[in-house]
């Protein structure tokens, strides 16, 4: 319904005017009350600004008592302007006074008035105050009057972000907007980053609000629009929309938006009230996002989430940006904060200017954690509204040891910080100190400690970490981070390069474990009910021959003249060894039929991380040359576990008294056979597991490089004859061991072995 309302367009261009007067702070909201409250034909109109103890203040008024300002107060739920804080959302009363939340402040003198209308001041889906109007007579406000209104709060969020009204805030108070925060994610790659937020994509600030002519405004935004959509077609028409690092159905959800009626039409309301384009569309962004930080049901928060990021693509369209993170702006301690990313956009920023990445997703197990870790980014995931809530340029501190994210953090909180970062450096130096100091327990046990990778950028650790070699080299990372099916003379310099920066030393190639959640973008995804046991690895190698075959040529071609380690993942029989050795024989014969120098030496193995092999481990011990435990499956399906689901990955401790058992049956055997096994699981690199593992047999593991000097630090300070004797007859016995965990820190706490 549309009410008589002069126009709010009218309210905007005098708004502007008293923008830009030069007159300090308070003057400006005085005058811009004055101004709502004649515009909308109120007797009162009121800003309240929400401050850093969650207190709504007054800070101007017209037609209430003006010694109230800066006197009454609300809290965020309290009253009906605390209501309105604490939901997002306007409230439009005839009788206000009759509402169970109304709160009665006597200083204000508002007993007199009736009808009620507020909505929050909102700024990219942050809620910043309250904007109130009221009358004395019962109405309820027109819909064009609730729009107007919010238009106007705009204008105002504007004002409280350029940091105008620092100057009127009172003695011993601070804005909300500067509030130190604190954020309790899940910690993804281990490290510590102090340093400046960079939003991954960043918001385009709007400055020109207030349009002069809104019939060229939505002539602007039908134009944009228009491209945006032609451009969206055009990337799903093409099909190389994973170079552009989206997935198709994105992509789709996109489109629908684009095409959406009900959202363009807000955004063209919001023009017609005298906003720029971009303005509105902010607008519109704007309230999505104080509705999706209040969402609780995951898909549609998904499906806001791409609105939102529609929403930018349509403000740089509008504004003439690229999309894309502005390198030159890039401060000298980075820390990028995003919803998500691919883990070539990561790689995009390079190394030198990151300190940290914080996601809003993200799992242990995504890729751009893969990557993080691997570059040894401190980073964290599963953060809550951190893209809202943080400013390009807020300092901000990521603890990767515990999850935490400190944004604007206080001066103490600093401090505590850049000590606990001065500790690490001092801690790193000793571990590089061990660099070349052997592997050896104190009672002579050689533990071979070597290194997981998958990325280039992995490589020079090799030889810094002092590693033995690679003991998993992940062969899918190239994949992930390729914009389309590496070729076999690609694949081929790829692994040249690896054993090249290897120097000599042995490393062990994992074939392609694809499928599950390593989906590679230019491979149509089938949807799988359970993907993690579904078409992946090994199954997926023997029924696409062509593309083990090709992995496997590339992998034969590089090691020429050298020694070569490959291994299987995911082998739950071991025909699929004898399988997938065909294919390698195969290979190698047509190798030697074209005169191709071939590898000096072959090792073939397998990963056990399925719990069938447990079972089948005299065969599979005669038929491979080595193995390799990947703990982070077998654990995963010993127990039944999603080790990617953060509800359940913690629920177990891999220091059970049956996954031990689990675990030394396969050392057991494997030595019976006189088969070389290793384990190339997360536990590998934690001292306290790694401890138990040397005490239950394992003489070899691969871990992480920053995981190699605590992991070798414990070795050279344990006794293993002395743990495996008290260890091994509790493993035995029935309820001889109640707490793995229990016993091995007590151990290592009595035996000064640091962990
Ligand atoms: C494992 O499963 O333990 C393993 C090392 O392989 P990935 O983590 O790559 O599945
Ligand atoms: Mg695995």
């Amino acid at each position: 319904m549309r009410s008589t309302l002069a126009g709010p367009r009218v309210l905007l261009r005098r708004l502007r005017e008293v923008m830009a007067e030069p007159i300090n702070a308070q003057e400006r909201l005085d005058k811009i009350v004055v101004l709502i409250a004649a515009n909308v034909v109120a007797e009162v109109c009121s800003v309240y600004i929400l401050r850093a103890d969650g207190v709504l203040e007054l800070y101007a008024t017209e037609g209430l008592n003006r010694d109230a300002v800066h006197k009454t107060s609300l809290k965020v739920g309290e009253g009906l302007v605390g209501l309105i804080a604490a939901d997002a959302r306007p409230l439009n009363l005839p009788n206000a006074q009759a509402h169970p939340a109304f709160a009665y402040r006597p200083e204000t003198g508002e007993e007199a008035y009736n009808s009620f209308l507020g909505v929050p001041i909102l700024r990219a889906g942050r809620t910043l105050g309250v904007l109130v109007v009221q009358n004395q007579s019962h109405r309820t406000y027109f819909e064009d009057e609730v729009e107007a209104l919010q238009t106007t709060a705009m204008v105002i969020a504007e004002m409280v972000a350029a940091g105008e009204l620092e100057a009127i805030v009172q003695q011993g108070t601070k804005l909300d907007l500067s509030r130190p925060m604190l954020f309790q994610g899940v910690a993804l790659a281990d490290g510590v980053g102090l340093g400046h937020v960079v939003l991954h994509e960043p918001r385009v600030i709007v400055t020109n609000l207030i349009a002069e002519d809104s019939s060229a405004e939505l002539e602007r935004l039908e134009r944009s629009i228009n491209r945006l959509r032609l451009s969206l077609d055009d990337l799903l028409a093409s099909g190389d929309f994973a170079q552009h690092g989206e997935h198709r159905d994105v992509l789709e959800a996109y489109r629908m938006f684009a095409h959406d009626r009900g959202w363009i039409r807000k955004i063209e309301e919001a023009i017609n009230n005298g906003l720029t384009a971009e303005a509105a569309v902010e607008k519109v962004q704007s309230d999505t996002r104080a509705r999706m930080m209040r969402q609780t049901d995951p898909y549609l928060r998904e499906r806001l989430h791409d609105l939102d990021d529609l929403a930018h693509r349509l403000i740089r369209e509008l504004m003439g940006r690229q999309h894309g993170p502005l390198d030159e702006s890039l401060p000298q301690d980075a820390i990028i904060v995003a919803r998500n990313m691919g883990a070539a956009e990561l790689l995009d920023y390079g190394r030198d200017r990151i300190r940290a990445v914080v996601l809003e997703e993200g799992g242990p197990t995504s890729h751009v954690t893969i990557v993080a870790r691997a570059l040894g980014i401190a980073s964290v995931g599963l953060v809550e509204n951190i893209v809202s809530l943080a400013e390009s340029g807020d300092a901000i501190i990521v603890d990767g040891e515990n999850g935490q994210v400190h944004l604007r953090p206080a001066a103490d909180i600093e401090n505590a910080y850049a000590e606990k970062v001065r500790f690490r450096a001092r801690r790193q130096a000793q571990y590089r100190r061990l660099r070349n100091k052997p592997s050896v327990s104190r009672d002579g046990v050689e533990m071979a400690l070597q290194l997981n990778a998958g990325l280039l950028v992995d490589l020079p650790a090799v030889s810094e970490s002092g590693a033995s070699g690679v003991g998993l080299f992940r062969t899918e990372l190239q994949f992930m981070v390729a914009s389309s099916f590496p070729r076999m003379s690609e694949q081929k310099s790829y692994y040249e390069q690896v054993l090249d920066a290897a120097g000599g030393r042995p490393v062990t190639f994992r074939t392609l474990d694809i499928g599950g959640d390593k989906v590679l973008p230019y491979l149509r995804a089938i949807q799988e009910e359970n993907p993690a046991m579904g078409w992946r690895a090994i199954r997926f190698g023997l029924d696409r021959p062509g593309i083990l075959r090709t992995q496997i040529r590339a992998l034969l071609h590089a090691a020429a003249g050298r020694e070569l380690k490959i291994m299987f993942p995911m082998v739950s029989e071991v025909s699929e060894f004898h399988a997938a050795k065909e294919v390698v024989k195969r290979e190698l014969a047509h190798l030697r039929r074209h005169n191709h120098p071939t590898p000096e030496r072959l090792q073939l193995g397998v990963m056990i991380e399925v719990p069938s092999l447990l079972y089948q481990l005299d065969e599979l011990f005669q038929a491979v040359d080595f193995a390799s435990v990947g703990s982070n499956d077998l654990f995963q399906f010993f127990n039944a576990v999603d080790r990617g689901n953060t509800r359940v990955a913690a629920r177990f401790d891999p220091m059970s008294v049956g996954f031990l058992r689990a675990l030394r049956a396969i050392s057991e055997r494997a030595r019976a056979y006189g088969t070389p096994v290793t384990l190339c699981g997360e536990i590998a690199g934690r001292p306290l597991e790694a401890m138990a593992l040397a005490a239950i047999g394992y003489r070899g593991l691969s871990m992480s490089a920053s995981a190699l000097g605590p992991v070798k630090a414990m070795i050279r300070a344990l006794d293993v004859g002395r743990l495996s004797a008290r260890l091994l007859p509790r493993l035995d016995q029935e309820s001889g061991l109640v707490d793995p965990r229990g016993f091995l820190s007590s151990f290592a706490e009595d035996n000064d072995i640091p962990l």
